[in-house]
């Protein structure tokens, strides 16, 4: 199984690493190590480039999650770097803290539109700088979003710590902030959730990785709203340097 430092040092930009296994079909290889995020929970999967040891590069135009393990997609058109052989797995730095800072501003979104108007999320989905999110809220209007994106920008001028925890399943589900999320569709097998927590705002299960303070995210403006049914309203924003 491969370890990998995002879940627990978001901050980590490459990493000294083996290849243990390649598969030339997916033109894939598995690392011991890595700082690749695989993707999920609406964050898109890194990029970035593997340089070997004894020379050569290659580009990483993805990763994936397959049971525990991440396998890192290479760019079509060459060799896959040997089994064995001796690599530094750098990320595309820029775009990967652009989607934290987006990451963490969706969450405040969350925490603002839980606090003040109770209600909940439904799904959401991310790019660098933009994304968007689903709640279950009966009415919106122009003005409400307004005093929403109002909101969240206290709370990035708060700068509030974001924590990230590893938490044994029982420990988790007893709190009861989290059964708003969608913790309660994680499969049997898992044992431990891992959560981010904004300090005094917001708590959720989360898989992501996030700035450590939302001060870090810039000014954050809703680019618009729209319905997606009855019960479900869509708020689009996008994060801009502060
Ligand atoms: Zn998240």
């Amino acid at each position: 199984m491969s370890e990998n430092v995002c879940y627990t040092d978001a901050y980590a930009r490459q990493t000294e690493a083996t290849v243990i296994e390649a598969d030339q079909e997916a033109h894939a290889v598995l690392l011991d190590r890595t700082v690749f995020y695989p993707g999920g929970g609406g964050q898109p999967a890194d990029t970035g480039q593997l340089v070997g040891e004894s020379g050569g590069s290659w580009r990483i135009t993805g990763a994936r999650k397959r049971g525990d393990d991440i396998w890192h997609t290479v760019e079509e058109g060459g060799e896959l770097p040997a089994v064995n052989a001796r690599v530094t797995a750098e990320l595309d730095w820029e775009r990967r803290h652009r989607l934290m800072r987006t990451h963490s501003a969706l969450h405040v979104l969350c925490g603002v539109v839980w606090r003040d108007h109770q209600a909940s999320v439904t799904g959401g989905n991310m790019e660098p700088l933009s994304g968007r999110m689903d709640f279950e809220f009966e009415t919106m209007s122009g003005d409400l979003v307004g005093e929403i994106e109002q909101r969240v920008n206290e709370e990035v001028d708060a700068d509030r710590e974001i924590r990230v925890a590893i938490l044994p399943r029982e420990e988790a589900l007893a709190i009861p902030d989290l059964i708003r999320t969608k913790i309660n569709l994680l499969p049997e097998g898992i044992t431990e959730i891992r959560t981010i927590e904004i300090v005094g705002l917001d708590l959720q299960a989360d898989g992501g990785t996030h700035v450590a303070h939302t001060g870090e995210i810039g000014r954050v403006r809703v680019t618009g709203y729209e319905s997606k049914g009855r019960i479900n309203k869509r708020i689009r924003i996008e994060v801009v340097d502060g």
